[in-house]
């Protein structure tokens, strides 16, 4: 970190700052330049806030050389990370992760019609929230426990693994065996589940929250992983921008870029991003050959009817071919 001081700076204000420097355990080296002189500040500089220095009147200007996220950054830890969900799907790496199922779990004909058609198809994880965020408070919040009872059982019938979103920690007790809990993108910022969950020894699939920067996301992953679990999937489902022809707009981009910053796995939902089914196919296609580690995809038997998200959810015919296709690209996917 480079902080670049103002001319002629009152000299006991810079002596008190290395000083400060020092007790934060970091080490700061006048160095005076032809035309500015500069700290620059050796160490691990996670722990220095970049507002405490902005905040000096002897400073001028930061700037970061290193990442604030030293857990989730591939120049610190180069090797991919692979997560393994309930002992069978392995996302990361060489390994690529189909989660499909519903949106909302709705009841145990519809879970389980689902959870087996998408096994059929070639699903590793099955997706289903019990716990629904709702903009509206009226609107369906899902099955709470009882979605939860049948998501397990539905991974007694398919094998399958399950994934199902976590909305405060008070229903902790609840996920015992859930195999990877998700923190939705309303959530991606809630410091202290993330806090939580990073206690936890159980891989966490954290969505990009809405409005939240590529570099904010790997900070929530850091959040878990500073607790020591380091089995974090990431999740770029969307974000708000000035289109209004798709529910959000899926930021691909994020594949590449990701990648080069972080080890962490990276998986697209399409069906959030686009909130169309027609859009949905295409998108997923364009993600496995981007590179990405796996999709999370909203699967339902009967769309029209469905309590939440009819209109993105692709039938089990519709999500059969698709997922076939997707096998055939994932050969030539572009590698990193
Ligand atoms: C979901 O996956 O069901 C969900 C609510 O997603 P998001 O948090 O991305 O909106
Ligand atoms: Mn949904």
């Amino acid at each position: 970190m480079i902080a670049k001081l103002v001319k002629n700076p009152n000299a006991a204000k810079v002596d008190e700052l290395l000083a400060r420097l020092s007790e934060m355990g970091v080490k700061g080296q006048l160095i005076q330049g032809g035309a500015a002189m500069v700290i620059a500040i050796i160490g691990d500089t996670t722990k220095v806030d970049q507002d405490f220095l902005h905040a000096q009147d002897i400073i001028e200007d930061v700037t970061r050389i290193q990442e604030p996220y030293k857990l989730a950054c591939r120049k610190i830890h180069p090797t991919d990370t692979v997560v393994t969900v309930g002992g069978t799907a392995k996302i990361g790496g060489d390994n690529f992760a189909m989660s499909a199922g519903p949106c909302s779990v709705e009841s145990r004909e519809q879970l389980c019609t689902i959870a087996e058609s998408v096994k059929a198809s070639g699903a590793t994880v099955l997706r289903g929230g019990a716990f629904k965020p709702r903009t509206s408070p009226y609107a369906f919040q899902g099955m709470r426990d009882a979605g939860i009872d049948l998501l397990v059982e539905a991974k007694r019938q398919t094998g399958l693994p399950i994934v199902t979103e976590i909305m405060d920690i008070s229903q902790l007790p609840l996920f015992d065996e859930v195999d990877m809990i998700q923190v939705g993108a309303r959530n991606m910022q809630n410091f202290e589940l993330l806090k939580e969950l990073g206690r936890l020894r159980r891989p966490i699939l954290l969505k990009r929250g809405l409005c939240a920067t590529l570099d904010e996301l790997l900070m929530s992953a850091e959040y878990i992983m500073a607790g020591g679990n380091t089995q974090v999937v990431l999740c770029e489902r969307g974000i708000r921008t000035f289109e209004t022809a798709t529910r959000n707009t899926l930021d691909l981009s994020c594949v590449p870029v990701l990648k080069q910053r972080t080890h962490l796995p990276v998986i697209i939902d399409p069906s959030h991003a686009t909130g169309k089914s027609a859009y949905v196919a295409p998108l997923a296609l364009a993600a496995a050959a981007i590179g990405a580690d796996g999709l999370i995809i909203e699967v339902h038997n009967n769309p029209a009817c469905a309590v939440c998200d009819g209109p993105q959810s692709l039938t089990p015919a519709a999500f059969d071919p698709l997922a076939g296709q997707i096998r055939a690209i994932l050969p030539s996917a572009y590698r990193y």
